[in-house]
């Protein structure tokens, strides 16, 4: 067999995607690789394929159980014999695997870095041909990323003492430099092809609103994705908490995720969220890491993350299978002041000395501002995340919100010198609340002690809204056009580029949305919108991908549903690893009647054809008869 008969027979698909082809001939030709490819692109496929092509064992280092679990019964679901060594198994049922493993009955097998050392395993490994150690999530090898795992420097002592190295590849989807660096230096990769496939992920419709009622906002959200699966990230365990218990009484299908809460608990509501006994997942960041859930449909975001490398990683997890996601931040001034503070109050810092800790204080305010002017920028928002981590976008890929409003040039000279000009009368002490505030002409406390009202600025934008007042603001500090200080204070300082404007040479023009800014939503990942179809109030929609079925495709992707439910509490799997959202969407496209035309489906190899092919062909066949009873399922 070769790789292309791999693809298709175990897992179903007729093409590598991008940077699979590349990683794969490189580790075919023995070398060792490193592949840097966003998450949800199939970095998996990239080490299982060769495995089954390899003459030899493949060891896979994971970090989480979960995440081995997950690929291990996908694995097998696919006709692949694979096992997982990790602290889950009871003693006796990991040395059953192990002498399995020594009769070489898995070509691929997972384990946690804890393990490799152990003596049990090092006598196993030092006595079988190992031809690969695939390394996922390589970059916990770094203290630069977040996820940094000591058990990962491991491996290296591990690969040296088996008696022939392996090729070894690594693969993440941390993309900066320093993690990269980290990778090839700490895993002792040699001369490893580099493979990057860039950060865009183009299935992922991005939009930000400020919204005044938040819980609002995000119960009508819900209820137009009812069906569907989604994550709401909230920045505290009391948000968590209360978020979770409104669905609840509202009757969403409901769990809820954070570090407050006991082992067993999370791990139940995990696994009901991955079962698809939960839709909707509420919780802290505490919650993600390992989830491979292919059809997490949207993430939510109640509070602006601390920083785009966060907000980057949480909404990484929609829409794994390729299939449109949305991904929506719910911004509030409140989440500016509580990231602040937990930036105050890093204990994490504490064993640090201090000059190392201001420094990493003035990093992480520079990387919340970034992540606030994320909120506030009119222009593209997949190419401001673009441009965050060094590349370079397209200025308008015409699926985010802000590719999709209209908006209008706007000329705010005078605002922005009114603004300007209070900030100089002051002498640049203060930071942009109370310069708005003076502007505005607000009758506060602090204003009086600052004696504010007493500047000849005082009230003088007192007839523009104040909403608009900080809209110019932030396009003034976005822009340059004024700064602020890095420290707990954000002081307003005059820059360069504010002179010109003082003296009148330079005018200031913004982009403004046109109509109610930020309020309903605006094509769901389609830049076509004009099928009359309004997202709003369109119950029952299941999948974005399915955006274009008729009412017989919708009815039958429901039975279709059903019927990989029954098979994954059968099989005791979540029913994403039976079959993806994406390829049942596909079959309803298809209607295959035989089994060449089943085995087209992308995502149906033969294994899984043996399988289950009869029974989803028969649910085709009776849904495309009897397309009226169909719906309302689980
Ligand atoms: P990553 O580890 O990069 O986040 P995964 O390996 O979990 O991503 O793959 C994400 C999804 O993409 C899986 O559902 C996988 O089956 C699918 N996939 C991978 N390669 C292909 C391909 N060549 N064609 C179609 N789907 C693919
Ligand atoms: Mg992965
Ligand atoms: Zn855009």
């Amino acid at each position: 067999m070769d790789k292309y008969q791999i693809l298709k027979q175990y897992f179903g698909y007729d093409s590598f995607r991008q940077g699979q082809e590349q990683l794969i001939d490189g580790i075919l030709s023995g070398r060792d690789v490193l592949g840097i490819m966003p998450t949800g692109s199939g970095k998996s496929l990239c080490f299982q394929v060769p495995a089954l092509l390899m003459d030899g064992i493949t060891l896979v280092i994971s970090p989480l159980i979960s995440l081995m679990k997950d690929q291990v019964s996908a694995l097998n679901q696919a006709g692949v014999h694979a096992a997982y060594l990790n602290s889950s198994l009871t003693a006796s049922q990991y040395y059953r695997a192990l002498s399995y493993a020594r009769e070489g009955r898995y070509p691929i097998i997972y384990v946690a870095p804890e393990r490799l050392l152990t003596e049990e395993f090092l006598d196993f490994a030092l006595h079988v041909k190992i031809a690969m150690i695939a390394v996922d999530e390589a970059h916990c090898v770094s203290q630069w990323g977040q996820d940094f795992r000591p058990s990962y420097l491991k491996i290296v002592e591990f690969i040296d003492r088996l008696p022939v190295r392996p090729v070894v590849s690594a693969f993440t989807a941390t993309a900066t430099r320093e993690v990269r660096d980290d990778i090839i230096d700490i895993l002792m990769l040699r001369t490893p092809d580099v493979v990057t496939t860039g950060y865009d992920r183009p299935n992922l419709y991005l939009e930000v609103r400020s919204p005044k009622d938040k819980y609002g906002t995000l119960k009508e959200y819900v209820e137009q994705h009812s069906g569907q699966c989604g994550i709401v990230y909230c920045l505290t365990r009391k948000l968590v908490e209360e978020v979770c218990q409104k669905l609840i009484k509202d009757g969403y299908s409901v769990t809820r995720y954070h570090a407050g809460l006991s082992d067993e608990e999370r791990r139940r509501n995990q696994d009901d969220f991955i079962y698809d006994r939960a839709a909707i997942m509420v919780a802290t960041n505490a919650f993600g890491m390992g989830i491979d859930k292919s059809n997490v449909r949207y993430v939510v975001h109640y509070n602006m993350p601390k920083n785009l490398e966060s907000y980057f990683q949480e909404i990484g997890r929609a829409g794994r299978d390729g299939e449109p996601s949305d991904c929506l931040l719910l911004y509030g001034g409140q989440d500016v002041v509580t990231n602040q503070l937990f930036i105050e109050n890093n204990q994490e810092n504490e064993a640090l000395d201090p000059l190392s800790r201001r420094l990493i204080m003035e990093r992480d305010r520079e990387r919340l501002r970034k992540m606030t002017f994320y909120c506030f920028t009119n222009d593209c928002l997949r190419d401001y995340i673009l441009r965050y981590f060094g590349e370079y976008g397209s200025n308008y890929c015409g699926k985010c919100a802000n590719c999709l409003s209209r908006f209008e040039e706007v000329d705010v000279t005078e605002i922005a010198r009114e603004i300007m000009e209070c900030v100089e009368s002051c002498r640049q002490r203060y930071g942009t609340n109370v310069i708005l505030d003076t502007v505005h002409g607000a009758n506060t406390v602090k204003i009086r002690n600052y004696r504010m009202n007493e500047n000849p600025h005082y009230g003088s934008l007192s007839e523009i809204p104040v909403y608009k007042l900080r809209q110019v603001m932030n396009h003034l500090l976005l822009k340059e056009y004024l700064a602020v200080t890095n420290d707990a204070y954000a002081i307003v300082k005059l820059t360069e580029k504010s002179k010109e404007v003082l003296s009148e040479e330079m005018p200031v023009v913004m982009k403004m949305a046109k109509e109610s800014p930020r309020t309903g939503k605006k094509g769901a990942g389609e830049t076509g919108t004009g099928n009359g179809k309004d997202a709003k109030g369109q119950k029952g929609k299941k999948i974005s991908g399915t955006e274009n079925f008729s009412g017989k495709e919708e009815s039958m992707f429901e039975k279709l549903r059903t019927l990989r439910m029954e098979i994954a509490r059968a099989e005791k799997v979540p029913p994403y690893i039976v079959f993806s959202d994406k390829t049942l969407a596909h079959m309803c496209i298809l209607k295959p009647k035989t089994k060449e035309e089943m085995l087209a489906v992308s995502g149906v190899g033969e294994f899984k054809y043996e399988k289950y092919g009869q029974r989803f062909l028969e649910c085709v066949r009776a849904a495309a008869e009897n397309p009226e009873n169909g719906g309302g399922s689980s």
